[in-house]
This record gives structure tokens, C-alpha cells and sequence, in this order.
């Protein structure tokens, strides 16, 4: 599985034109398309270009806490997940910026099958969120993994964030021991989460 030399411009996805309509009904759902899309906007707009929430500043939480549990939970899937890129979504009652703490971490499936990106499996990104609307909870975080890299968000990373409320959770294995870190990514401006030890 490892080995070869490293490859960034070929995501194994279906490319737009073979993309299958998602139908979801009222539920607006990003598809891989427009993932893509917005990855290479991302890419080409560059990270920590300038941007924000409307007029406003980017939204910046001092810090968010992520229980000892479902950090435990994330790093064994995202670990499982080597030599590519795993992610997932950490899902709460209320998001960060209104004190929600993540109660659950849900491991997805990395349709890329890359060690450099990842991309959502449509129809599972669907599912999982109709799951969470329904119980009346909220996507509170994107994880993903860097395996070989630091846990900071890349050009593409920048591109794909397309929740703007949401904090990004980067768990890097370059280290021995995977290092966590968290970022708000709001219209190309990046900025730190300090993430409480629990
Ligand atoms: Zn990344």
C-alpha cells in the first residue's frame, strides 16, 4: 500500500461530468463536485488570503475542548485509516461558538483514497448528515488526518472548508505521539483554536 512516489494531482474521485445527481431532498448536501471545486478555488486563492464572515471579522472561539474519550475515538480511526488521509465529523448539541462540547465522533469514509487528501463519499456524507439534523445536532467539527505532515490546514484544506462555523481538527502522525490541533477557516482566513487539554 505505501511506497510510490508522492502524487498531490490525482485524487481518485469521480471526475464531475460522471458525478450521479445526490438527491436529498430539501437537504442541501456539498457533493464531491463541488468539494473539489472548492478545493481547487481554495488552492488557487491560497491559505491565509485575506476574508471574512460578512463585514465582519472571522469568528475566532478562544479555544474549544474536545473529551478525552472522543479525541481517543478520532485517533484510533484516523490512525486505522494509514497510509491515506482518514476524516470524520465531531457532532454536538450546540456548535462552538455556543459553548457545544463534541459528544461523538463519526469516522468517514475517504472516498480520495489518498495519503494527501480527502473527499467525502456522497451518499455516506448524506446519510451521516440527515442523521444529525434529525436529531437535532450540529456538524461541531471536521477532523482529518496529515499522515507524514503538521497538523496545519493546507491550500486544499482551505479550499474544501466549506463550514464556516465549524471547528477544523487536524491530528498529524508525522510525531510519534499524534499532535492535535485546531483551526476556524472562515472565507481563506485561517486562525488557531487553542485546544483545551482534558
Ligand atoms: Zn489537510
Amino acid at each position: 500500500m505505501s511506497g510510490g512516489p508522492p502524487r498531490d494531482d490525482a485524487p481518485k474521485v469521480r471526475s464531475d461530468a460522471n458525478e450521479p445527481a445526490v438527491t436529498g431532498g430539501e437537504t442541501v448536501v456539498p457533493e464531491v463536485a463541488a468539494w473539489q471545486r472548492a478545493a481547487d478555488a481554495g488552492a488557487a486563492r491560497g491559505v491565509g488570503a485575506a476574508g471574512g464572515r460578512g463585514a465582519g471579522p472571522p469568528w475566532i472561539p478562544a479555544s474549544a475542548r474536545i473529551p478525552a474519550p472522543v479525541r481517543d475515538e478520532l485517533v484510533e480511526w484516523l490512525d486505522a485509516a494509514r497510509p491515506n488521509e482518514g476524516w470524520g465529523v465531531l457532532v454536538a448539541a450546540r456548535m462552538a461558538e455556543d459553548g457545544g462540547v463534541p459528544e461523538r465522533f463519526i469516522g468517514m469514509r475517504n472516498a480520495a483514497e489518498s495519503p494527501y487528501r480527502y473527499y467525502p463519499e456522497p451518499e455516506e456524507l448524506l446519510r451521516v448528515m440527515l442523521e444529525i439534523d434529525d436529531a437535532d445536532e450540529v456538524v461541531w467539527g471536521v477532523v482529518h488526518s496529515h499522515v507524514a505532515s503538521a497538523p496545519v490546514p493546507s491550500a486544499t484544506d482551505v479550499g474544501l472548508a466549506t463550514y464556516p462555523d465549524a471547528v477544523y481538527v487536524i491530528a498529524s502522525f508525522a510525531t510519534e505521539k499524534p499532535e492535535l490541533r485546531a483551526w476556524t477557516i472562515v472565507a481563506g482566513a485561517v486562525n488557531e483554536v487553542g485546544l483545551e487539554r482534558t
